[in-house]
């Protein structure tokens, strides 16, 4: 199948449409079908492409259109899971119809992130047709993103990202540009003390006050952690999120366990905050008797912080001048995407740029909601940047 620019309009919208009519909902994901589907387009477009299992009913789709190898790699990068849909009652129309409805797809994924993969895989295919690249353009869809990112794992296990020179990543970012992510470091504290009656305390040990006297050490010293503030994104923020201890009222509780969300902004190294931490815990010990604790991390994301000044970024910003028809802005997010991933690996200059919804003048987030939808002008608008894109970056002329 050759698309050629008109009939890549209407393909566009009709993958969008076929995307978001299958269930890929995270959980538990499902993505296979979807990843059968989006494979089955890409080959037809000409891409090297192949469907990798990486669960029960799970797949990435990792797809080439090869180059001269003269030039670094770019890599389109989007996820197939969708998170689950919430109450039916709050969706004005069914949530996997992909219905048009005044020039916009509805339903869940359609602005995170179905509508961005399908611009991404068109915009491939029209590039396809072209010819003549001095680099690799690679086109994956990963499973899990919405929850462990089980297939931006398996990706970055398997494979060595060598050669790659940059990512885009179609999140929704109502077609601007996000460059920075924060990091992510989820800790978990346990306390052990000793049960007895709740009336006789001086032979018990009390674990949920160690851990009150614990966090309270945790949250002086977090906010004790000298950061640079970042141009992009909010200051580094801790929630104490869970906390759970003790079985009954009248017995002195002999366990305690609670979790903390940490964002650090990227010029905050994870070591460094998981030392200072480890230290608090010898801090509590000599202050406070019979005190016994542990910490472990739960989850790490690594944060992203593309430079401005990479080409990924001038050109895209330069290209989406013309093609968007608005300067686009450069932003940061204090949430974490398979970008955080990669980056385990090798800081690889990567932008988030995508078609779906997301007002980041004003920080208004529209996915994960009800009424979920894309608009179309907006997904032929990053459908032609993209091609644009990796036309300026792997081609010849
Ligand atoms: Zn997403």
């Amino acid at each position: 199948m050759k698309l050629d620019s008109s009939s890549a309009k209407n393909e566009v919208i009709k993958l969008t449409q076929e995307l978001v009519r299958i269930k890929s909902v995270n959980p538990p994901g499902d993505e296979l079908p979807a990843a059968e589907l989006l494979a089955q387009r890409l080959k037809k477009y000409g891409l090297e492409t192949e469907v990798v299992e990486v669960g029960k009913n799970r797949a990435n789709v990792v797809a080439v259109l090869k180059g001269r190898e003269e030039r670094p790699a770019l890599m389109f990068n989007g996820h197939l899971d969708v998170v689950p849909i919430g109450e039916r009652e709050t969706w004005q129309r069914d949530p996997f119809s992909g219905d048009i409805v005044e020039n916009k797809i509805w339903g869940r994924g359609a602005s995170d992130m179905k509508g961005g993969i399908a611009a991404m895989s068109v915009a491939a295919g029209l590039l396809a047709t072209r010819g003549g690249l001095k680099g690799d353009l690679y086109v994956t869809a990963f499973a899990g993103e919405e929850s462990d990112s089980i297939g931006a794992k398996h990706y970055v296990e398997h494979n060595s990202l060598e050669g790659i020179g940059s990512i885009i990543i179609p999140e929704s970012t109502s077609l601007d540009i996000v460059v920075a992510e924060k990091g992510t470091l989820w800790l978990e504290f346990e306390t052990y003390g000793k049960s007895a009656h709740s009336t006789q305390p001086h032979i018990g040990i009390n674990a949920v006050e160690h851990m009150l006297t614990l966090l309270q050490m945790v949250k002086s010293a977090w906010e004790a952690i000298p950061y640079v503030p970042d141009r992009y994104l909010s200051p580094p923020t801790m929630n104490i999120a869970t906390i759970n201890g003790g079985i009954k009222t009248n017995s002195i509780p002999d366990r305690c366990v609670a979790t903390v969300d940490l964002r650090p902004v990227p010029n905050q190294s994870h070591d460094l905050i998981l030392s200072r931490m480890g230290e608090v815990i010898e801090e509590v010990k000599r202050k406070v008797p019979n005190f016994r604790a542990e910490m472990r991390v739960i989850n790490e994301r690594q944060p992203v912080a593309t430079d401005e000044r990479e080409e990924i970024v001038k050109v895209a910003k330069e290209l989406g001048s013309s093609i968007v028809g608005r300067d686009l802005g450069l932003f940061g997010v204090n949430f974490y995407t398979d970008a955080a991933i990669f980056a385990i690996k090798r800081k690889i200059p990567t932008i988030i740029l995508g078609p779906g919804e997301y007002d980041l003048k004003n920080n208004i987030y529209l996915g994960h909601q009800p009424n979920e939808y894309v608009k179309i002008e907006n997904l032929e608008k990053a459908t032609m940047l993209y091609l644009a894109i990796a036309e300026r970056m792997l081609k010849l002329t």
